[in-house]
């Protein structure tokens, strides 16, 4: 992972074999990012997905394994229990340019990913919501 600080905002490469989850969690520990959103593009070969099934208050997960465009990587960044809480959907595309998307678990990297923090002031915590099991913002 390369980045770069432009004003209070990053500007992120993620490299071949970086995991987007993991590194975007070591950036925001060591640039104490509290609150802040995301934007990407990219190229992957293996994404974990997720649909949440409300019903069951959980999550069924599927796993991609083959090269796959990064379309669009959105979500954001907020607080639970002090450490960083990281929320991501992405959409991807195969060789035949059909897409799949979901709750991002894991994604790692192919080719190349360029990425955009956008931070906030403040911070934003997470707390359960009762009625559907889910990390919510809390405000
Ligand atoms: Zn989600």
């Amino acid at each position: 992972m390369k980045y770069k600080k432009v004003g209070s905002d990053y500007v992120v490469r993620l490299e071949i074999g970086d995991e987007i989850i993991k590194s975007l969690t070591a950036l925001c520990e060591k640039e104490n990012i509290t609150f802040a959103e995301i934007s990407a593009i990219g190229a992957v070969d293996r994404a974990v997905m997720g649909f949440y099934n409300i019903c069951e208050h959980q999550y069924r997960q599927k796993t991609f394994e083959e090269p796959m465009e990064l379309l669009s990587l959105l979500g954001n960044v907020s607080q639970k229990d002090g450490k960083p809480y990281i929320h991501l959907h992405a959409v991807v595309s195969n060789e035949e340019c059909r897409t799949f998307g979901g709750h991002l678990n894991e994604a790692v990297i192919s080719v190349t990913c360029e990425m955009f923090v956008k931070t906030f002031d403040g911070e934003m915590n997470r707390r359960i919501c009762d009625k559907t099991g889910l990390n919510i913002f809390d405000i």
